[in-house]
């Protein structure tokens, strides 16, 4: 696509999107969106208000029962349609993404893909919601179970996905019947202000997909959730904000997904394939240059391997091309803001005082933007701050190990439970170990467990619920029991 600029997304809606209308901010604000490579603004968009918010709660209120009369064939071929388009502009989606996130465009038009699978996958799971008839023990009736859409949903994305995390929400919420209303992160408004337009275009009737870009969004998802509208929130970003808008769904008892933090553990055991470890290491750590949520946050490698993974690991990560998110070579792109980068050295100087010996890395480049350098820390104690916290950024701080059940311990020692990997040749082994690991995934020989068919989620304070597969649908769905006399 050679230079890309936004002046090439004729499209693109900049203002507010509300009951199939652009339109301003009520009180006029706008904030801007830079890019992350330069630090230069971008553009601006619009900043949705309280009374933006309750407008967009008319409005998804006012469309909520056409959609949910509109037959599930129907919203089947729309979603369809959303992924056909979503297909055919995958290069100009991934640019957009890369634009504003700074992420590499090879991670762009992976997360490009991903996204897009939501619709199809949901396309295809609209018209599979089905109820339960059975006999009641006594006899005496029957029990009719129907699913039934949740109802208005208000759905909240953080900035390092901002296409799959707002598909992979929307996608099942359409599926189930439901009208929503997406309040993307601040930093990454244009992708999913392009999605409410692929979404039109696909035919998605007006006010049943609303988004609205907020500069301040305590106060607007905040108003969503104390109207008594609102049946559902479904959150993915921090533990820390989660914890905040579960407090606040519990005045009117909103029913609530979580997708929140990881610190995940990558363990390799002694019987590894370390070909195969190094290559999924590269992508538990490297995918979105570590600011993914599943990203590998420390990494558990048996003494006998540990020199050879961490050399071999430290090569790859020093070859890797750092640059702009756009540009064509680029492997490793800026990270989000000045405060992500800002944040990963001091985690980095952190652990290197505590005794951490620095393989490759370690230091932000001399350069404009926001960028760190791949980094392998070796020998990081027990402790270290780095291993306690999400690094969201291209850092793998190496411990060492000699006994699988203290590397299970220590891997299970976080109060998250996002994703877990292990490494080993030996499947059994591998089964048992992934039984053992506190975490709602386990990528076993894989350094990517991310799947649109497959159930994404964690426990402890990871999160609650599940996105994506089957279950991504129920989260979007009430059982409405019927008891029958027949
Ligand atoms: P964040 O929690 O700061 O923000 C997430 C979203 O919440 C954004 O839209 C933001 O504008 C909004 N927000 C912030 N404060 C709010 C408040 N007080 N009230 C209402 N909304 C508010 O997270 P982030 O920095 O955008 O994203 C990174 C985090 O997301 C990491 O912790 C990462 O692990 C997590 N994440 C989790 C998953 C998952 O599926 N589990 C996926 C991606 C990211």
């Amino acid at each position: 696509m050679g230079d890309f600029s936004l002046d090439q997304l004729t499209d693109l809606p900049l203002d507010l999107c509300i009951g199939g209308k652009l339109v301003p901010a009520s009180d006029g604000g706008r904030f801007d969106v830079l890019d992350p490579a330069t630090g230069a603004v971008l553009t601006t968009v619009a900043s949705a208000s309280v009374d933006d918010a309750i407008a967009a709660v008319d409005a998804a209120d006012a469309a909520a029962a056409g959609w949910v009369a509109t037959p599930p064939r129907e919203r089947s071929e729309i979603l369809r349609r959303a992924f056909e388009l979503m297909t055919a502009r995958a290069d100009e989606i991934a640019h957009l993404i890369s634009l504003e996130n700074g992420k590499a465009l090879p991670d762009a038009r992976g997360e490009t893909a991903y996204a897009a699978e939501f619709f199809r996958w949901y396309a295809e799971e609209a018209v599979r919601a089905s109820g339960q008839v059975m006999t009641a023990p006594s006899g005496a009736n029957k029990i009719v179970v129907l699913q039934q859409p949740v109802g208005i949903c208000v759905l909240v994305t953080p900035w390092n996905f901002p296409a799959a995390m707002a598909t992979r929400k929307i996608g099942p919420a359409l599926a189930a019947g439901c009208t929503v209303i997406l309040k993307p992160a601040s930093d990454t408004p244009l992708t999913a202000l392009l999605m409410a337009k692929i979404l039109e275009d696909a035919g998605v009737p007006a006010g049943v997909v609303n988004v609205l870009p907020a500069r301040r969004s305590g106060a607007v998802v905040s108003a969503m959730l104390h109207d008594p509208r609102v049946r559902k929130l479904s959150f993915t970003g921090s533990t820390e904000v989660g914890r905040v808008l579960l407090k606040e769904a519990a005045d009117q008892v909103v029913n609530c997904s979580m997708e929140l933090g990881g610190n995940a553990p990558f363990v390799v055991l002694d019987d590894a394939d370390l070909d195969a470890a190094v290559d999924g290491a590269m992508i538990a750590k490297m995918r979105n240059a570590g600011e993914a949520c599943t990203a590998a946050n420390r990494f558990y490698v048996h003494e006998a391997v540990a020199a050879d993974f961490s050399q071999r690991l430290g090569d790859r990560m020093a070859a890797l091309r750092v640059g702009p998110g756009t540009a064509d070579d680029t492997e490793v792109g800026p990270l989000v803001n000045e405060e992500a980068a800002a944040s990963v050295h001091e985690l980095v100087e952190g652990a290197v005082a505590a005794g951490a010996r620095v393989v490759t890395g370690g230091k932000r480049p001399d350069r404009e933007g926001f960028y760190y350098e791949p980094t392998v820390l070796l020998d990081v104690p027990l402790g270290a701050e780095i291993l306690g916290e999400e690094i969201f950024g291209p850092v793998a701080p190496i411990i060492t190990f000699s006994d699988e059940a203290d590397a299970i311990r220590m891997a299970n020692d976080t109060e998250y439970g996002l994703v877990s990997y292990v490494y080993t040749r030996d499947l059994a082994r591998g089964l048992r170990v992934s039984e053992q690991l506190d975490s709602g995934m386990v990528g076993l020989n894989r350094g990517l467990v991310s799947d649109p068919a497959a159930p994404f989620g964690g426990t402890k304070q990871s999160g609650i619920g599940r996105e994506g597969g089957h279950e991504g649908m129920l989260d979007y769905l009430e059982s409405k029991y019927v008891a029958v006399s027949w």
